[in-house]
């Protein structure tokens, strides 16, 4: 089932999540409707936060970064990301190394918006994965690109929060607008401060 996503200016995508256990209900059942959700909408990595639940669980799928071109090369920093299909569950960033490096970031809450973050490239995570199999790995480049922006979602953070205040002067005025609903977008969405009657 698609879920509808929520967009930027909806409390619960400020809110930090709370860890889940196996006896969540129904969990096999919202990791696939997630998926079905992301996939919908084209994305490679989707929170819980992003389909109004307030927990710990990101879903991603990058292999869209794998895909090659005809003629052209293979971008390095996408090695290995062919099968980059995970669940994380109560996830939690150990460390994160190296140069901060910038990368054009968007966002399925917060549509037709990119923008450059700059984040440190290596990260170590310990997780839960589907199966509640405890894992413990080290990533960089475009995957752990991802993972960060997903599991700055389940701490209630937007890429939007790590941009200067210039930055986000100049976006104020579209933010407002998608929080609106006034972003043409062809996925489901729900945003908080759309007016009665309008669509
Ligand atoms: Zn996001």
């Amino acid at each position: 089932m698609i879920l509808p996503v929520v967009a930027y200016g909806s409390p619960i995508l400020k809110k930090e999540g709370d860890e889940i256990d196996e006896k969540y209900k129904d969990l096999d059942k919202l990791i696939e409707n997630m998926f079905e959700t992301m996939y919908e909408a084209n994305g490679v990595g989707l929170a819980a936060p992003q389909i109004d639940k307030s927990i710990r669980l990101f879903i991603v799928d990058a292999s869209p970064f794998a895909e090659v071109e005809e003629g052209e090369e293979p971008d390095p920093m996408a090695a290995g990301l062919e099968n980059f299909k995970k669940v994380f569950i109560n996830p939690i960033i150990e460390e994160e190394e190296g140069e901060e490096w910038a990368f054009a970031e968007g966002c399925l809450s917060i549509p037709t918006i990119r923008e450059d973050v700059f984040r440190k490239p290596n990260i170590k995570i310990s997780y839960f994965d589907e199966n509640w199999e405890f894992h413990e790995e080290e990533y960089n480049g475009y995957a752990a690109r991802i993972i960060q922006h997903e599991y700055d979602h389940v701490d209630g953070v937007l890429f939007t929060d790590h941009l200067s205040p210039l930055k986000k002067r100049l976006l104020k005025k579209k933010l407002t607008n998608i929080s609106k609903g006034d972003v043409e977008v062809k996925y489901r969405m729900k945003f908080p401060a759309k007016k009665k009657g309008k669509r």
